[in-house]
């Protein structure tokens, strides 16, 4: 075993395992390696389908009273969970450090997206959730009202590249809304995972409401569907289709938060000394391990050189290493698996004819799965990096003149998850956002700006989802809608004693009416 930072020990990894629901004492179990070292650090139990089960039960029995608490009782805990991170900050930053091997700044994104949410549900799930008016079929003799009842119990299938972001702000909203959670946390960095379910408990939510199997999503993903009401995903497209057809099958709902090609587009007005400063956030935070990073920038070509010139000076000055500190800016990639996908992109492309502009080189002497930020020009189609998302600190450089040119190409990606515009008139650049197939667009800025602002949809056109986190969207997903009528003095049928033509005539005049006057349409 590593020696481990010095906010983690043995007994808080023993305190988070603990947290983990196995029924047997015979689990395999599943070493937790350290990107950095490569070294083990951990083991957790992995589960089986009995586990997922029990888990369910569980949770289903803890959701029975929390579904009538009031969301002013719900709010609190998720409020005291806001403190809580911060007080707890810098062990949480080093704990996501040592499972994904990712630098400190990029971590920090984590805790604040899950303070953000935190807030958010707990001030706005009331609001969006509350019980509403809507017009009836006859003016003011139909009242009706819509309502939302949780669904019940919703699954939680993460990857690993957010671990404390991914791994619980999509359960929030679901547990604001008044549902259990079961979630099943990447194999590779489940300990986040468990840290913030271990700092929900504390900060007072009911035992056994959220739910932690570990182990593999092969074994574990069937089990889960069986056992849920609804299942969000987040993971890559290939896995999202598998889990989509099998939520189809039983018939419930999903949402699917997956994979992205995602272009940045340069404008002849930008400001290229900040675009230039800002891409190298863009392209390479968490080392490029981020569905919304930036793999492709489109550039006008009268801007080419000069934007090239600046992005590789800012993308060489970054600094590499591996320390729990900021002294670094990018940190390493998560594991041998990545970086042999990184490395096989790379040199594919350099063998058809790409020009390393920045990077290219692995960096095994900062640790074993580091590689430098890269950028790539000369891209061609044949390349697998063209459109196959790298997941990795590379980015293709390509050349456009007109805007329906910048636009062709960004949209020629079978994904379509965030896009990005440069320019400083802004009126042009929401008119090239508009034209963009992409689920979100940040004008002068990078992803941070649209993933936080939490009062809006996130998610993906095409190959890169179905359905939307954040917002009244990413909570009202987890309930069922009910409309419930009351319908005073006449029923919606003849009264006794009038035939249905009479009838039918009568309503088709009341209908035609309805259609002019304002308010009631
Ligand atoms: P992945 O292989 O699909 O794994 C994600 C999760 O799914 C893991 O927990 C994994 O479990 C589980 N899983 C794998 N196969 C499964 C199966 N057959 N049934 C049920 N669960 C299964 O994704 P990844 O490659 O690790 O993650 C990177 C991808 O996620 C990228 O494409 C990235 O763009 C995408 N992503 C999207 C978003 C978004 O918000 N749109 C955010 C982050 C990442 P194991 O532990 O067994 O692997």
């Amino acid at each position: 075993m590593m020696k481990l930072p010095d906010r983690i020990d043995e007994a808080l990894l023993e305190r988070l395992a603990r947290r983990v629901t196995v029924t047997g004492e015979d689990r395999e179990l599943l070493d937790i390696e350290a990107p950095y070292t490569g070294e083990t650090f951990g083991t957790l139990p992995m589960g089986t389908a009995d586990d997922v089960s029990e888990a369910a039960r569980q949770a289903r029995a803890a959701q029975q009273s929390w579904s009538k608490q009031s969301f002013r009782e719900r709010a609190r805990i998720f409020l005291r969970f806001h403190d809580l991170i911060f007080q707890r900050k810098d062990e949480i930053l080093d704990l996501i450090q040592l499972e994904t091997g990712k630098a400190r700044n990029h971590a920090y994104e984590e805790i604040g997206d899950a303070a953000i949410v935190a807030r958010y549900y707990a001030f706005n799930a009331r609001k969006h959730l509350k019980s509403r008016k809507r017009k009836g079929i006859y003016p003011i003799l139909t009242a009706t009202r819509e309502q939302h009842a949780p669904v019940g119990l919703v699954g939680f299938i993460t990857p690993w590249n957010y671990p404390l972001t991914l791994g619980i702000t999509d359960a929030i909203a679901a547990l604001m809304a008044g549902n259990g959670a079961l979630l099943k946390p990447d194999r590779q960095t489940p300990f986040t995972a468990l840290w913030a379910v271990d700092l929900l408990y504390q900060a007072g939510l009911p035992a056994d409401l959220l739910q932690v199997v570990v182990g593999k999503g092969s074994v574990l993903g069937q089990p889960i569907i069986e056992s849920v009401d609804y299942l969000a995903f987040t993971g890559s497209t290939g896995t999202g289709r598998l889990l989509a057809a099998a939520t189809g099958e039983k018939l419930i709902g999903c949402t699917m938060e997956l994979g992205g090609k995602n272009p940045m587009v340069i404008l002849d007005d930008a400001n290229l000394s900040r675009a230039a400063r800002v891409a190298v956030w863009d392209c390479f935070s968490s080392t490029g391990q981020l569905c919304v990073s930036i793999e492709r920038i489109l550039i006008q070509s009268t801007i080419y050189d000069e934007f090239v010139r600046l992005f590789a000076e800012e993308t060489q000055s970054l600094k590499l290493g591996a320390s729990f500190d900021y002294s670094a800016d990018i940190g390493s990639l998560i594991s041998a698996e990545q970086l042999e996908k990184v490395r096989s992109h790379v040199e594919d492309a350099v063998m058809k004819g790409a020009k390393v502009a920045a990077g290219g080189r692995p960096r095994p002497e900062l640790g074993p799965y580091f590689y430098e930020p890269t950028i790539l020009e000369n891209v061609t189609e044949e390349m697998a990096l063209f459109a196959e998302e790298t997941f990795g600190p590379v980015v293709s450089l390509y050349r456009f003149e007109s805007i329906d040119e910048a636009v062709e190409k960004s949209n020629s990606s079978t994904y379509g998850l965030h896009a990005s515009i440069w320019t400083r008139d802004t009126a042009r650049g929401r008119r090239v956002a508009s034209g963009l197939k992409a689920g979100t667009v940040s004008i002068n800025d990078t992803y941070r700006s649209t993933w936080g602002s939490i009062d809006a949809p996130m998610g993906g056109f095409k190959d890169s989802g179905l359905g939307r986190r954040h917002g009244a969207t990413g909570i009202v997903k987890y309930t069922e809608s009910q409309t419930v009528t009351v319908q005073r003095l006449l029923q919606v049928g003849p009264p006794r004693g009038m035939s249905e033509e009479r009838f039918h005539n009568f309503l088709t005049r009341g209908i035609k009416l309805l259609r002019r006057i304002p308010g009631l349409r």
